[in-house]
């Protein structure tokens, strides 16, 4: 069966001086070979070799674009298809016309995701691969980037695909228990699928518990910094934004808006949010700020609370203090540069278990400190360790969770003393939701939607 060859733009519209247009196909090298001029053949090229020349319009014989060719033959190559990546090195004009001329050639433009989609088709990369793939295209940190690599390099796979071989064990002795009951070995079964079932669960909650880690790294740990007017929060995103100058986002609003950043510390991306402050009010345009910045404390992982040094505690920080609670807080004092005016054995009472920070946003002074502060919080200091398995993607933490509450049945219904063909089922199920998350158990049309989702060109 003759797929059709595809072709797109692999590399990000707009900046930088070169783009890779990626063909995929059968007859990707000969199409290409129809509007390539150079000294040797295209088609007669070894594969991974890069080929010098031009791309020209059949038509008119004009040189379009002075052009490099990697050819990547059947099935070493990112599709397993045979594979040609041109290398165009002018603008998005020049990318355009080479593109175009591909388009009257027996190609069509692929769809998004459909080279990776190609990859899972043909049995390169599992779906969780796929995924991480997206993941790397999307990654906002670099450690968000590693988690990526390594879920495309197989390792989360590799442990669900133990998972499951363990689920199998255990559907094999079910079944020789239901062909031959004579045996009477129901109770000795029961322990068995318990005992497996248990192993499995420990597995999955383990994977589990690297998900808030991993939903942290991909997305960033949601960070509201709150406090009364003129404590110093804005001066403090500042300062945080200048000392890690990947700023990403910053999303415009008036000073009464929420103003969002994003930055990176140790690795670890935070999404900054200077919210308006969580005084009551009485002016329309302040208390929208106001209740945005409520909606804000609501989602953030991180509340970054802001006292001033030179000042006593006032009544509704004394307030908020004793309110809080199920979230992660460090107590900034900021305006340490200035005369002490803060009972600092009250704000440790109240403080509790939450760590303080001493500060001087505007001399830039104590940002160390927060950031260890933060490192410490989120990732118990471990964050260096690089070796271990994130679970990030939604659709992942979704089937672990399932898988897990069907095998928790299992061992229920045994518990119970429920014949061991029901249990069979509740097994069998959370088998096949772990094969969901490598791709060996999905309809075509989530396969589709999946891949949709990606970017043109990948
Ligand atoms: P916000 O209303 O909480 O966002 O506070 P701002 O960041 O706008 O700061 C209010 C005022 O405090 C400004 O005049 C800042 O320059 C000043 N400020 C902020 N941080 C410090 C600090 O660490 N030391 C001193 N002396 N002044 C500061
Ligand atoms: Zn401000």
């Amino acid at each position: 069966m003759m797929t059709e060859t595809i072709a797109a733009i692999s590399t990000p519209l707009g900046e930088g001086g070169i783009a890779v247009i990626r063909v995929s196909g059968e007859t990707a090298v000969q199409e290409v070979e129809r509007i390539f001029q150079s000294k040797t053949k295209l088609t007669e090229a070894a594969s991974h070799t890069v080929n010098y020349g031009y791309i020209v319009d059949p038509d008119t014989n004009e040189q379009i674009e002075e052009v490099l060719v990697t050819v990547m033959l059947a099935p070493r190559s990112y599709t397993m298809e045979n594979v040609v990546e041109i290398n165009v090195h002018g603008g998005v004009v020049s990318m355009r016309r080479v593109m175009e001329l591909l388009l009257k050639l027996d190609i069509r433009v692929a769809e998004p995701g459909e080279f990776t989609k190609r990859a899972f088709l043909n049995g390169r990369i599992d779906l969780s691969q796929a995924e991480a793939v997206m993941d790397l295209i999307r990654s906002k940190s670099d450690r968000a980037f590693d988690v990526a690599m390594k879920q495309a390099q197989g390792q989360l796979s590799k442990r669900i695909k133990d998972l499951r071989y363990t689920l199998v064990e255990t559907l094999a002795h079910i079944e020789v228990n239901i062909d031959y009951p004579e045996h009477d070995v129901d109770e000795l079964t029961g322990n068995f699928i318990q005992d497996k079932c248990g192993q499995v669960m420990a597995e999955i909650d383990k994977l589990l518990k690297t998900a808030s880690e991993g939903k942290i790294l991909r997305e960033g740990i949601m960070t509201a910094i709150v406090g009364r007017p003129n404590v110093g929060k804005s001066s403090l995103l500042n300062a945080l934004a200048q000392d890690n100058k990947a700023i990403v986002t910053d999303i415009p609003g008036t000073t009464r808006d929420v103003i969002e950043e994003m930055i990176t510390i140790n690795g670890i991306p935070l999404r900054l949010l200077d919210t308006a402050g969580i005084r009551e009010t009485n002016d329309v345009v302040e208390r929208i700020g106001v209740e945005r910045s409520r909606t804000a404390l609501q989602d953030a992982d991180l509340v970054l609370f802001v006292v001033n040094y030179n000042e006593p505690l006032q009544a509704d920080e004394r307030e908020w203090l004793q309110q809080i609670e199920g979230r992660q807080v460090i107590i900034i004092v900021n305006k340490m540069d200035l005369p002490n005016e803060l009972d600092e054995q009250e704000l440790a009472t109240l403080a509790g278990r939450f760590p303080i920070v001493k500060m001087s946003a505007m001399l830039q002074d104590g940002i160390d400190a927060l950031e260890s502060a933060i490192s410490e919080l989120f990732f118990s200091g471990k964050v260096e360790s690089n070796d271990a398995t994130y679970v990030s993607n939604v659709r992942h933490i979704g089937l672990l969770h399932k898988a897990r509450r069907s095998l928790q049945d299992a061992v229920e219904a045994s518990q119970a003393g429920i014949p061991i063909d029901i249990m069979q089922i509740d097994v069998r199920t959370g088998w096949e939701l772990l094969g969901e998350i490598v791709g060996d158990s999905v309809g075509e049309s989530l396969i589709d939607q999946i891949f949709s989702q990606f970017c043109l060109g990948k």
